[in-house]
């Protein structure tokens, strides 16, 4: 089935070239869609008849944006850590050894459990208007546990991301640790990953570590992606940069030589900025505004995961980054789309230009400065994946 959408009263492209302004808006637009799922053409509504014979939809004029790129997740896990926030809140700092505690609910956790709950936030994501969702293991901390970690994240999204590097579990030392997640591991985890990643920072793993993981992935054949500076400054952005990963991720205690660093690689290297980890943590907000004036591409992404930063809900991810990381509307929008596309190295997603996916947000509101504008409202009237309503009507 085709899709065609017109009286779009706000349309947001991500196309310079086809509409106004850095995220090509087009007022009073139409949209169609093949039986494929591919955009064919968008543009002025009164142009529609030339690209489609069907019915065109009514949207009542309301706005469309792309559907949202979420490029950092961590939903394949059991339990939850409702018990480590409270106390956070009462005043305990944020550590990486919490993580421990939901390895050990995952490893004990039954397939068909990991496998809902990883399907239930993966639909909650859905509905507040994600259409692509990248996933990570990490929480398994064994061969086997990996294995079946990535094994569920591969049935919920193709961008599947071993990061068996996430801590050291407590039964090995670590330099025994990081030899298994070099060899086995990663041999036994290959055929469900995409990506790479490790967690470079105080706690978890160092530079030297780091760099011998993503070599080897990267030797393997997957995509290179680093968590990198959450809890203090470290070398881990540069090196990231020199590796070509795909994205640093956190980036929270970033240096005007970090800053240096990402901006001459803008084409190779994001910085995937998690607004809601800062917020859960009480940590500090990186200035994403001045990162993207001094030329770094910058993502914004959930980080859901049940220890810093249980959520799924970008519109509220894009609030943050407006509200505390000192971008525009305009910025968190394109952050929330295509730069989480360039994240992910697609350039079939995040837009809405022809040839693109018809992944696409129908918000109840004129025009996307509201999803900032009204923190934690939900403006999802429709979501639209491959050319197809998944969620709400139209
Ligand atoms: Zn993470």
């Amino acid at each position: 089935m085709s899709l065609a959408l017109n009286n779009i009263g706000h349309l947001v492209t991500n196309d310079p070239s086809i509409g106004n302004g850095p995220l090509g808006i087009i007022n009073n637009a139409g949209l169609v869609a093949d039986d494929e799922g591919n955009i064919v053409w968008c543009g002025p509504q009164d142009q529609i008849d030339q690209y489609t014979e069907a019915q065109p939809i009514d949207c009542y004029g309301c706005a469309i944006i792309p559907g949202f790129v979420d490029s950092h997740t961590h939903i394949v896990f059991a339990g939850d850590r409702a018990t480590e926030f409270e106390a956070r809140m009462e005043g305990i700092p944020y550590e990486a050894g919490g993580i421990q505690s939901t390895m050990t609910a995952t490893r004990a956790a039954s397939d068909e459990l990991l496998s809902l709950n990883a399907q239930h936030l993966a639909y909650e994501a859905l509905c507040s208007g994600t259409t692509t969702l990248e996933v990570k293991s990490g929480y398994g901390l064994s061969v086997a546990d990996e294995e079946r970690s990535l094994r569920i994240a591969r049935s919920v999204t193709t961008e599947t991301t071993f990061l068996g590097a996430h801590v050291c579990p407590p039964e090995i030392k670590q330099e025994d640790y990081v030899d298994l997640v070099v060899g086995e591991m990663l041999n036994a985890c290959l055929p469900h990953a995409k990506w790479i990643d490790v967690f470079c920072d105080r706690g978890a793993f160092s530079a030297e570590q780091s760099r011998e993981i993503l070599t080897a992935g990267a030797k393997a054949g997957l995509g290179t992606r680093i968590h990198a500076s959450q809890l203090a400054p470290s070398g881990a952005i540069k090196m990231g940069v020199e590796l070509g990963v795909a994205s640093c991720d956190h980036c929270t205690h970033i240096t005007d030589l970090d800053i240096e660093a990402l901006a001459s690689a803008s084409n190779t290297t994001v910085a995937t900025l998690l607004p809601a980890a800062e917020l859960c943590t009480r940590g500090p907000f990186p200035d994403g505004r001045h990162m993207i004036e001094q030329g770094v591409t910058v993502a914004l992404a959930t980080d859901c995961n049940p220890g810093s930063s249980y959520t799924t809900s970008m519109p509220f991810v894009m609030s943050l980054g407006v509200i505390l990381m000192g971008m525009t509307p305009d910025q968190a929008l394109w952050s929330s789309t295509q730069g989480g596309a360039q994240a992910l190295r697609r350039t079939d997603i995040g837009n809405l230009c022809a040839g693109s996916r018809a992944d696409l947000v129908v918000l109840d509101a004129p025009s996307h400065i509201h999803l900032a504008y009204r923190p934690g409202v939900n403006q999802t009237r429709a979501v639209v994946r491959g050319g197809k309503c998944v969620v709400g009507a139209l």
